[in-house]
């Protein structure tokens, strides 16, 4: 149960740049903070007990008098035995300054290494948990479902807690989108995140259908702080929360239970191999939901997401598919010429350039001259490239010509890649295909020499990717995955990390686009992979509204991508409010500018510069507060952007179907003693100037005299 090393020797390993000893109080315990927040952590037998998570900026502390441990897997399958396992606590090693405590231990038969480790953020952030058996023995090991992390809190009966999730919008955002329950003694809730949404769920107005972000916020209301916790995995993965007794509530993360009815959980640990638990956080906060929310976007900014070269990161993008599959290399270079004049930054080409699904060859037809002239006309007019290759799908395209970039689920040598057996007489759609299973070392190994050739034969800056990237369904055999549909999607999703992190490796410059039908990966394990997400798959202007606003609880809004549609416009204002929509995080425009009138250019030219001189810098570095009601289409909404020091800000104030012409904003983050000058941007209201408090407390009326338009606001510290 206890260290074998000698209490207080300092090891020579190194982490992370961290020095690790043994505590000298107790070789079983260890503290790890941020700044804003410290877990206490002892480790016994096979378990880990989080004692307790206590903020640093305040004096709450979330913990349990009879807390629940992470338990190590009890059983295994070993040699076609079924054996009891007997974990010891190997060692427990601990950094001075509280940034890493690494908790080791063993298991002799079969041999078997667990290490959990926590590392703080450098500084404002969470704490992260990784949990990794590693099979130290000959043979295989089969183990049942293995959580990241389990712990628990008790809350007092006048605690008034919400319990705060957010569906992935997906195929278009639910009417309900955030949900803040209250977490009384009945609340029992499920957060499940799975690697891809089917269509009839996706587009589902019934939330009970949605899927879910891996992320809850508990909100303690009377305290005015709270913790959060997510995971960063792509897989089957849950947070539970759950009572036990009217006292206590049980948090439980990691892979989710295999669905009802299915058999158990089950995955086989290779010799040698280290099956890595998807890593969760988890962290403090003082203030409100966005608050807290802020702190983990800008830890998930600084230190999860991909680094972005271009200093301009979030780009403003015009992309091809307002013309669907239809896009040539004249409507290309037309558009390439617009986006240059109209002061875009990327031009990217969606589905349709390709010659058939899983043949990654530019359709001559189309592109007589390649893709690679495109990409250079593109770079000539200073703008970035962006591809769009659905490069997890099969088609039947002439396998034979050129192996490296066609895929056909007829090649007999690759046919076991798919998930599934495909007919003789199988077709794939314009740009859907077979599925492939992720888990396939082959087929990782053909996915990312396919990419990396078309990274560097067409001169790519942007690699979009589409359709479903990770099956939780597959028949074959030697993938290395069990039937469970929580380890398919596990094994398939390490496939899929493996191709981008080696990608990223090769091309440092390369920017990635989440795509996958729009919105329906979302979470911490592939905002590690990619710098922007396509957030929904609806593109109205009350879509994009609505999906930023959900989103930006959970990802830095520089992530959140809209895809700007063409929509029948009947003003200017209409159109503006259109643009503005879409304009709050990561821009799309996704329509043909050539169809706009000479004002409508004029008009959309102004909103690109004010986007990215004034409004890019407050998405990019600063706070995002959510000012309104979740957006209906009918009340008002709004979103607010500050700096971080309250310096500066902008809102978007939207003015739904409502007859009601006046709405009156209350806004965040801004300094009280501070006057502030404030500037509209449409119509001819003169600036005025405000105190920051009248600001906060009072707000600032909007007066808007047409449906459907909007209005931009922007303040400045004297
Ligand atoms: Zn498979």
């Amino acid at each position: 149960m206890m260290s074998c090393q000698t209490a207080g020797s300092l090891f020579a390993t190194f982490a992370m740049g961290v020095s690790l000893a043994h505590s000298q109080v107790s070789p079983t315990s260890g503290f790890v903070s941020s700044a804003d927040t410290r877990l206490s952590v002892h480790a016994q037998g096979g378990q880990i007990v989080l004692k307790s998570v206590a903020s640093r900026l305040s004096p709450q502390e979330w913990s349990s008098r009879v807390p629940i441990e992470t338990h190590l897997v009890s059983l295994a399958t070993y040699g076609r035995k079924r054996v009891a396992l007997a974990w010891r606590v190997h060692r427990l090693e601990s950094s001075k300054t509280e940034r890493v405590v690494r908790i080791t231990f063993k298991c002799d038969s079969p041999k078997l290494v667990a290490v959990s480790e926590w590392k703080a953020a450098l500084r404002s952030g969470p704490i992260e948990h990784s949990l990794t058996i590693t099979n130290a023995g000959l043979a295989p090991v089969e183990i049942p479902l293995q959580k990241s992390l389990a712990w628990s809190f008790d809350r007092s009966p006048n605690q008034l807690l919400e319990a705060w999730w957010v569906e992935k919008p997906a195929g278009r955002p639910s009417p309900t989108g955030i949900h803040a329950d209250p977490l009384g003694p009945d609340f029992s809730y499920t957060v499940l995140s799975e690697p891809y949404e089917s269509d009839q769920r996706a587009y589902s107005e019934d939330w009970h259908d949605r899927d879910a972000v891996p992320w809850v916020s508990v909100h303690d209301r009377s305290a005015r702080s709270g913790w959060y916790a997510g995971v960063e995995f792509s897989g089957r993965v849950s947070i539970q929360l759950k009572p036990h007794g009217p006292n206590r509530v049980d948090c439980v993360m990691g892979i989710a239970d295999e669905p009802e009815g299915a058999k158990p959980f089950r995955t086989v640990i290779r010799p040698g191999e280290a099956y890595a638990l998807p890593t969760v956080f988890l962290g403090t906060y003082k203030g409100t939901v966005d608050d807290g929310c802020n702190q983990m976007t800008r830890w998930v900014d600084t230190a999860l997401r991909p680094k972005a070269i271009d200093t301009r990161y979030p780009l403003l993008t015009l992309n091809s598919w307002g013309s669907g599959m239809a896009v040539d290399s004249n409507l290309a270079r037309s558009m390439m010429t617009d986006a240059a004049e109209l002061g875009i930054e990327q031009f990217h080409i969606d589905a349709g350039w390709f010659r058939t699904v899983g043949d990654w060859r530019p359709n001559p037809a189309k592109f007589p001259e390649g893709i690679a002239k495109t990409s250079s006309a593109a770079h000539a007019l200073g703008l970035r490239f962006g591809l769009w290759i659905g490069w997890t799908q099969g088609g039947i395209g002439n396998f034979s010509e050129d192996r490296q970039m066609a895929l056909s689920v007829h090649d007999p040598l690759r046919r076991d890649w798919f998930a599934q057996n495909y007919s003789a007489d199988w077709k794939p759609a314009d740009f859907v295909g077979a599925d492939l299973c992720m888990a396939s070392a082959d087929a990782i190994h053909w996915c990312t020499s396919m990419l990396s050739r078309a990274i560097d034969e067409y001169h790519i800056d942007m690699l979009e990717h589409d359709q479903r990237m990770i099956v939780d369904e597959c028949i074959r055999k030697d993938h290395g995955h069990t039937t469970s549909k929580g380890d398919i999607a596990y094994r398939a999703a390490l496939g899929y990390y493996q191709v981008y992190d080696t990608l990223r490796k090769q091309h440092p410059d390369l920017m990635f686009e989440d795509c996958v039908n729009g919105g329906r990966v979302i979470d911490f394990g592939v905002v590690k992979r990619v710098h922007y997400i396509s957030i929904a798959d609806s593109y109205f202007p009350l879509a994009n509204r609505r999906a930023i606003f959900d989103m930006t609880y959970v990802v830095p809004a520089a992530m959140c991508e809209c895809y700007v549609m063409e929509i029948p416009i009947k003003s200017l204002g209409e159109f503006k409010s259109m643009l503005r929509s879409g304009l709050m995080g990561w821009c799309s425009i996704m329509q043909d500018p050539a169809k706009w009138s000479p004002e409508e250019r004029n008009a959309a030219t102004r909103e690109f510069t004010n986007y990215k001189k004034r409004i890019r810098p407050l998405i990019r570095f600063g706070n995002v507060f959510h000012v309104s009601e979740r957006p209906d289409g009918v009340r008002w909404d709004g979103m607010q952007f500050a700096s971080q020091d309250g310096m500066k800000s902008i809102l978007f104030a939207f003015r739904g179907s409502t007859t009601v012409g006046e709405h009156t904003y209350r806004l965040q983050g801004l300094n009280p003693n501070r006057r502030y000058r404030v500037e509209y941007e449409d119509g001819d209201l003169p600036a005025a100037t405000m105190s920051g408090s009248d600001i906060l407390n009072k707000g600032i009326a909007i007066h808007l005299g047409e449906p459907d338009t909007s209005q931009l606001v922007f303040l400045t510290a004297d």
